[in-house]
């Protein structure tokens, strides 16, 4: 009997998010999948350990309200401003659900994050891709005409797998212009030395993006925020999984928010990493592009990004590469601890002597 296909057109022609490897080779380092060097805050195991796991009994609180109370005092808002999810791949999710469909087109820099490619296709919607120009992956000028038939304008800041950043006075003109939501994915804003959060408080279409993924450490556990006008989070919770944020993680980001000090200084020493990094990649011969994340984009002295991926690999070194005709020239390295970056930089310094 021939195999039956019951999946809607638009899930059947999709090849879906490829996630970066979590390899299982010994003494392995991993500098492919953005996380944080650091362990998360040390005040998440005491109250783990003394969870009453009796409480798991009952359902969370299915908004998240005292998380989301804390997180909007950090940012001078107000609880109706935020909303939390399983990761900020959640909200994406709903973010597209509710903002694009047959009719309503999407637009997104290119390259940036794909995921938001693969949403799209979920909901049978055009996607425009903006390239970014030159060597440095800045906003086309005419970024706002290009991106006009669209509802939903993607803007990553800082941008993956760039790792660039936008000033934030265009960033705003966009906003102010665009007949539209703009969804600013932040997830590496707290390693930025600015971010767009007063945006989404000032105008009615912005919505910020917030990760507990990378600058927290907590990757694993699956948390993440927006923050925009009361009336677009309000439509948000209309369509979120009733349950999204379980009991635990609720508890665990609670504690995790509670220590921005420990956060940020984790951040400060990620970006410490970031600027030594860049110096001794530079002096190997890489181009190294200009970045406000925990990552690098860089482009060896031959421009054959493939061919150092694979080297590295070899010598038990994970990085990311992008095939693709702009993307295969570089490499996407996460900032490591300095004993790894040292492991990463002996290695290339071999390879290209
Ligand atoms: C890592 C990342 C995310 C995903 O964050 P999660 O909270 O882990 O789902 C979203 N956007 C960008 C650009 C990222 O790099």
């Amino acid at each position: 009997m021939p195999e039956r296909n019951f999946f809607r057109k638009a899930i059947s022609a999709m090849t879906g998010y490829t996630p970066g490897e979590q390899p299982k080779i010994a003494d392995l380092i991993k500098l492919n999948t953005n996380e944080n060097p650091y362990p998360p805050s040390p005040d998440i195991v005491e109250k783990l350990r003394a969870f009453p796991v009796e409480k798991l009994r009952r359902y969370p609180d299915p908004t998240a309200s005292k998380l989301r109370a804390l997180i909007a005092e950090e940012w001078g808002a107000q609880v109706d401003n935020v909303i939390c999810g399983n990761g900020s791949d959640d909200i994406l999710t709903m973010i597209f659900r509710a903002f694009t469909d047959v009719d309503l087109p999407m637009a997104m820099l290119f390259p940036s994050y794909s995921l938001y490619r693969e949403l799209a296709a979920m909901q049978n919607a055009q996607v425009i891709l903006i390239s970014l120009a030159g060597k440095d992956f800045a906003l086309p000028d005419d970024l706002l005409a290009q991106a006009e038939k669209a509802n939903l304008l993607m803007l990553t800041r800082p941008n993956a797998p760039t790792g660039t950043s936008f000033p934030l006075e265009t960033v705003e003109n966009i906003c102010r212009k665009f007949n539209g939501i703009v969804a600013i994915d932040e997830a590496y804003a707290d390693f930025a030395s600015d971010n767009a959060v007063s945006l989404a408080l000032k105008y009615d279409n912005v919505i910020v993006l917030r990760t507990f993924s990378k600058s927290y450490s907590l990757a694993g556990l699956r948390l993440g925020y927006a923050i925009a006008a009361p009336k677009i989070i309000e439509g948000l919770m209309k369509l979120k999984d009733s349950y999204n944020v379980d009991m635990l993680t609720q508890m665990i980001g609670e504690i995790a928010f509670a220590d921005q000090k420990y956060m940020r200084e984790n951040c400060r020493k990620v970006v410490a990493e970031r600027i030594r990094l860049t110096a001794a990649l530079k002096k190997i011969g890489f181009y190294v592009v200009p970045s406000e994340a925990n990552f690098l984009f860089v482009m060896p002295p031959d421009g054959d990004g493939r061919k150092a991926f694979e080297y590295l690999r070899g010598n038990a070194i994970v990085v990311r590469y992008f095939a693709g005709e702009v993307t295969g020239k570089y490499l996407r390295i996460t900032v490591g601890l300095p004993e790894e970056n040292d492991r990463l930089i002996a290695a290339l310094e071999n390879f290209y002597k």
